[in-house]
């Protein structure tokens, strides 16, 4: 780790100690894959309660097994109630076709990646890249994803639709038998059967059946929970999923972790189990005390019992119940608009997003540091040659307004003439360093971004710009990291502290 150091100051014994405490097996910095990254200032010492989701957030799945899992029931349910020939059982799961922030276009069978600013960067259809000029029929429009057509995946439980989405015309496509495919149908077939398989409650019967093959276990948690009780923060859990699932999950994950904690229970203030966000953050349902067994014995009209679970509410009876303002609760969460949006919107509650994707693009970016190196060494030489090309432009631009005029006179003129000559040449020559150099980086990007996902490239960026999904990352979460355990490895009073922005006339 560089520190800095002030004039004066001798950092020899700082150094000292860290590297007897680095031999001592504390290891030396947090590695980025574990870091918490900052969107927005964050006061820790200024937060007093701490909320979390659990699926995807307190529960990491194996995602690999539970998309294998969603996807061999919607398949079942496709051939069984839908008539989709048997020969769609020969698909094979794909892990990385789908990524969160895609956009499915029902109309035409295509799934989309977009920038932050609504344009299409990439498309597939099955596949297959959309043909360049079938991609056309999108450049010139932002994508308004509030049109019908449109369906964004925006969750990790959602991957399978979208994959399925690919699979399924790709086969029939591929095989001829889907000249006369309906596109919008086959969507709200798939749709239809995954969510058949969920409301059947299938897919959560069989991770009960086998939990450690479908969630992961953080060795961590416990700790990391426990570190926020002993700095007096209260921890709620705010889940959508049932009391039975819940239960059944974070007993997996907690029971038995620490001696002073017997069960999950013990760590949590308040238990609140299907919320139904994003409604909580809006609506007026009741909140039910649930007995045992998870049936409701009446509604909850006072305080929260410790200890006791509860199903249903909504936010602002939350605050009222336990006396809070919004913004001295962070809640940390998976889902950008049940979680990020709704809460930053209709409330004024802090937000830490967990983003589970970010360990293996952290790790891919740590092996492609020369190539990141170089891609950035030729982003600042084709900044520095716009900005030349731009500034000599103007001054060609103000030599042709004064010959224009055809007033001067004939020495001054010539003068002009030659100079307006050479200025043109010298553009010609900056604008083809200009082209060599952004075709490396074209080159040089399409070969960093198939190494991360060969279908779509980097998940949090599009070309130059923010992916859709990292827009809204930056929009919406306050601080945003791999996993809830990456908190144990900060002071519970943190102040955590965003990067100065700078618009661009400001650099
Ligand atoms: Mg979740």
């Amino acid at each position: 780790m560089a520190l800095l150091t002030l004039e004066g100051f001798s950092d020899e014994p700082l150094q000292d100690a860290l590297e007897l405490l680095t031999a001592a097996g504390f290891s030396a910095d947090v590695e980025p894959a574990r870091e918490i990254y900052v969107n927005r200032d964050l006061r820790m010492n200024a937060i007093s309660w701490v909320g979390f989701d659990m699926d995807y957030t307190l529960a990491l799945y194996h995602q690999d097994e539970l998309d294998a899992l969603s996807v061999r029931h919607t398949v079942d349910t496709l051939i069984e109630h839908f008539g989709y020939p048997e020969a769609i059982r020969a698909i094979k799961p794909e892990p990385d076709f789908a990524i969160r922030g895609v956009v499915v276009d029902r109309k035409l069978g295509n799934i989309l990646k977009l920038d932050s600013h609504y344009y299409v960067g990439r498309a597939y259809h099955g596949f297959q890249p959309v043909a360049r000029e079938l991609k056309k029929a999108y450049q010139d429009e932002r994508i308004r994803l509030s049109l019908d057509r449109y369906v964004l995946v925006d969750t990790l439980f959602a991957l399978p639709e979208a994959f399925l989405y690919a699979a399924i015309i790709d086969h029939l496509e591929r095989d001829g038998d889907g000249a006369a495919l309906d596109y919008m149908q086959l969507y709200d077939h798939i749709r239809a059967a995954i969510d058949l398989a969920h409301a059947d409650g299938r897919i959560k019967r069989d991770v009960l059946g086998d939990i450690p093959r479908y969630v992961r276990r953080d060795p961590e948690l416990a700790q990391t929970l426990h570190k926020l009780r002993s700095a007096g923060k209260h921890l709620f859990l705010l889940t959508n999923s049932e009391w039975y699932y819940t239960s059944e999950l974070m007993s997996y994950m907690l029971d038995g972790a620490l001696s002073s904690y017997p069960t999950w229970r013990n760590y949590f203030d308040v238990v609140i189990t299907t919320a139904k966000k994003p409604w909580f953050f809006r609506g007026d349902d009741p909140f039910l005390l649930l007995d045992e067994l998870g049936r409701p014995l009446r509604e909850e009209q006072n305080g929260f019992i410790r200890g006791h679970v509860y199903e249903g509410g909504n936010l602002n009876d939350f605050q009222r119940k336990l006396g809070l303002r919004g913004s001295e609760v962070l809640y940390v969460g998976d889902h950008i608009y049940g979680d990020m949006i709704r809460s930053k919107r209709d409330s004024a509650w802090r937000t830490c997003m967990v983003i589970q994707e970010m360990e293996g693009e952290l790790q891919k970016r740590d092996t492609m540091r020369a190539e990141l190196n170089a891609w950035y060494a030729l982003d600042h030489e084709l900044a520095a040659l716009n900005s030349d090309l731009s500034a000599h432009r103007r001054v060609l631009e103000r030599l042709d307004a004064a010959y224009g005029l055809g007033t001067l006179d004939t020495a001054l003129g010539q003068k002009v003439e030659r100079a307006r000559r050479d200025l043109k040449r010298h553009l010609d020559l900056l604008g083809k360093r200009r082209r060599t150099a952004l075709g490396r980086l074209i080159d040089l990007d399409l070969e960093i971004a198939a190494n991360f996902n060969p279908f779509w490239g980097f998940l949090f960026k599009e070309g130059a710009e923010h992916s859709f999904f990292g827009g809204q990352v930056e929009d919406y979460a306050c601080i945003y990291t791999s996993r809830v355990s990456n908190l144990r490895q900060y002071s519970p009073l943190r102040y955590f502290r965003a990067r100065t922005q700078h618009m661009p006339h400001e650099l």
